[in-house]
């Protein structure tokens, strides 16, 4: 199993997710062209992509959902009210509903489900599962609950959102109220928040920290790293870190 974050931030999210020659593009923020070049630039190969997912309707996640299902005959998969929600801009695909909290069995894959708090109407987190290995996905996540944690126990994998510096938000040019929106339960991880998490979901088994939804206003790569490496420091241990950007897809990640 290996993955790539073709895209991670409010401009476009896609992470990549491949096992035995079958992959699932995990959200779909970048036009049909730019995951084409972003795959390709990464040894990626578009015929083995079979299935997108969404985490939820807004549209740094969506936009390019419509072109590249269509393009490439993917099916794609998402709750009800979220596939209700997006569909004035995904438009016509082949659509395969489920349960939020459900497990999504791809045939290659494994995805499980897990409902966060953020302000869509069915937002999701994603634990992808290989034959043994584990991925978890987790950005747009406002507020950190007790089946978040539970959820993404054992993992070997993590994105993680990190999305901004609190000092740079409150002290940035967002107006009031998108301030009080990105910090509140509905809204994004703090840096501080993020390594919490990461402190809580760390185990012997993850072995690689991938920090995503890095906000280009409110934060920075440093600043984001810095956290993550505090509370990894304090734990003694060293997974491999690093964080995922708006306009370069990172390595592909072999688990
Ligand atoms: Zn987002
Ligand atoms: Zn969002």
């Amino acid at each position: 199993m290996f993955f790539c974050v073709l895209a991670s931030g409010s401009h476009g999210n896609a992470t990549w997710v491949e096992e035995n020659d079958k992959a699932v593009l995990i959200d779909n923020g970048l036009s049909a062209k730019e995951v084409e070049t972003r795959a390709k630039a990464r040894g990626l190969n578009l015929n083995h992509l079979k299935a997108l997912a969404i985490t939820h309707e807004h549209s740094d996640h969506i936009k390019g959902v419509g072109p590249l299902a269509r393009r490439y005959n993917l099916t794609v998969l998402t709750t009800k009210k979220t596939a209700q929600a997006a569909a004035p801009t995904i438009g016509r695909v082949q659509l395969k509903h489920f349960e939020p909290g459900a497990d999504v069995d791809l045939g290659f894959l494994t995805l499980s489900t897990v409902a966060i708090s953020h302000d869509a109407v069915e937002p999701l987190a994603y634990v992808i599962k290989g034959d043994s290995k584990v991925l978890g996905l987790l950005t747009d996540i406002g507020r950190v609950t007790h089946l978040v944690r539970e959820s993404l126990k054992n993992l070997t994998a993590l994105v993680l959102e990190f999305n901004h510096d609190l000092t740079m938000l409150l002290e940035g040019e967002y107006p009031y109220h998108l301030k009080q929106r990105v910090r509140g339960d509905g809204g994004h991880l703090s840096n501080e928040a993020g390594a919490a998490l990461l402190g809580d979901l760390y185990h012997p088994g993850l072995k690689r920290v991938v920090l995503g939804h890095l906000s280009q206003q409110n934060n920075t790569p440093v600043l984001a790293l810095r956290a993550a490496q505090a509370v990894l420091d304090r734990l003694g241990v060293k997974p491999y870190l690093s964080a995922a950007e708006q306009d370069e897809p990172t390595p592909v990640f072999e688990l």
